[in-house]
């Protein structure tokens, strides 16, 4: 197959192919091409994608127009679909429970789109999980970025001139991405709390030295593949009123909550944050989901009249884009592998991972509750 990839356009500089890639790609008996200047955003010249096998092109239309597959790391715009042959696969983030549009001219232009956000939770699956990957080094950049606009040391120091007491940092939403806030936060010597609505969480936030916190919420719990079932709007009112001083107490707030297919839950509102104290610091990681805490803005940093920054980056792994890109590539990699034979997609009757993924087919959106909402929408 003939593979090729758009240039990061910013804020993102992470990309879905990186020269060691693209060699297994070509080991794997594919073909890459790829446009002049694609490795800007991580300072990666053409040459080390040539010396890796690639072939450069003069632009991005010379690369599309023959290419089987199109990789993405961020959703396309319906505009770039129109470079995209007919009968080429797309595949990569998505985003489909908010680009309504594009899923639907994905599906009009008969494109099929191979969407990892829809990855399956199993073990067999977890190379090719590229939410996890992103979401554990979001994790690590959040407490990073913390630590570098606090007005105070993370560790406890003690001085000839005094003690420093530890940073307090609390992290709501213990998934793959919060147990790496817990992990890095831990590392820079803080003292660090976690709370999840789901309880089986507490032994691993424990295991890496941190506390976690409970509230009576009523009734939580998971779903099959391991994502929290959805609180409901008085749930999430009491979870915020236990919480306020757990918030109260901490100088960093790390939120990192989402419920899958769904707007992101309101975590915090501007009560919760107002009773932090002036120069503390929060970090929502769902800013571009809908957002966990009041006021955040997706890709901006906000302070509050109360003097509490309200960092909502996005997206956080661009931060640390080079390893990012390498993470992602090496999971889009192990898709191909296992998704394609002989160059032709496997069926998604014979695979549950291409059943999984395969978003649009045929002309048709396949993911049943996606089909509604959005035939619902633009017809
Ligand atoms: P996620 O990104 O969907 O959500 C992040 C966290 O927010 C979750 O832990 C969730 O429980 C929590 N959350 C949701 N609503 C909340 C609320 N109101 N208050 C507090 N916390 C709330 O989750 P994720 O990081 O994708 O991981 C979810 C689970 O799936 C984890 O246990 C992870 O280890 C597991 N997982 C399994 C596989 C696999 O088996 N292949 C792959 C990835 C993740």
């Amino acid at each position: 197959m003939i593979v090729t990839t758009f240039t990061a356009s910013p804020p993102e500089r992470r990309m879905a192919l990186v020269p060691q890639v693209v060699e297994r790609l070509i080991a794997l008996g594919h073909v890459v091409r790829l446009p002049r200047g694609v490795g800007r955003s991580l300072a990666l010249a053409d040459g080390e994608f040539e010396r890796a096998g690639a072939v450069m092109v003069d632009d991005i239309a010379a690369a599309t127009a023959e290419a089987d597959l199109v990789l993405v790391m961020q959703p396309p715009s319906v505009e770039d679909l129109d470079l995209v042959r007919e009968g080429a696969i797309v595949a990569g983030f998505l985003d489909p429970f908010f680009q309504h549009e594009l899923v639907g001219a994905l599906a009009k232009r008969r494109l099929r789109s191979l969407c990892v956000e829809l990855m399956p939770r199993t073990t067999i699956a977890q190379k090719m999980d590229a939410l996890s990957s992103q979401a554990s080094l979001a994790g690590y950049a959040a407490v990073l970025i913390a630590a570098e606009r606090i007005d105070k040391a993370f560790p406890m120091m003690t001085t000839p001139a005094g003690t420093i007491a530890p940073a307090r940092v609390f992290v709501i939403g213990v998934g793959v991405a919060g147990l790496q806030a817990i992990a890095t936060a831990k590392r820079l010597g803080a003292r660090v709390e976690a709370y999840d609505t789901r309880a089986v969480v507490e032994e691993q936030v424990r295991s890496l030295g941190a506390r976690f916190v409970t509230f009576d919420v009523g009734e939580t719990g998971q779903t099959e593949q391991g994502y929290a079932k959805e609180l409901t709007p008085e749930q999430l009112g009491r979870q915020r009123e236990q919480m306020a001083k757990v918030v109260a107490g901490a100088d960093v707030v790390i939120t990192t909550a989402q419920v899958f297919g769904r707007r992101a839950p309101r975590l915090l509102s501007a009560r919760e944050v107002d009773g932090m104290r002036p120069g503390s610091v929060v970090v929502d990681l769902a800013a571009s989901s809908g957002g966990n805490v009041e006021g955040s803005v997706a890709g901006e940093e906000v302070t509050t009249p109360g003097g509490v920054l309200i960092i909502g980056s996005h997206p956080m792994p661009a931060k640390v884009a080079r390893d990012a890109s390498l993470m992602y590539a090496n999971n889009l990699m192990h898709l191909i592998a296992h998704v394609f034979v002989d160059g032709e997609l496997r069926s998604p009757d014979d695979d549950p991972i291409v059943d999984g993924v395969l978003l649009t087919a045929d002309g048709a959106i396949r993911h049943e509750l996606l089909r509604s909402t959005i035939e619902g929408t633009t017809s």
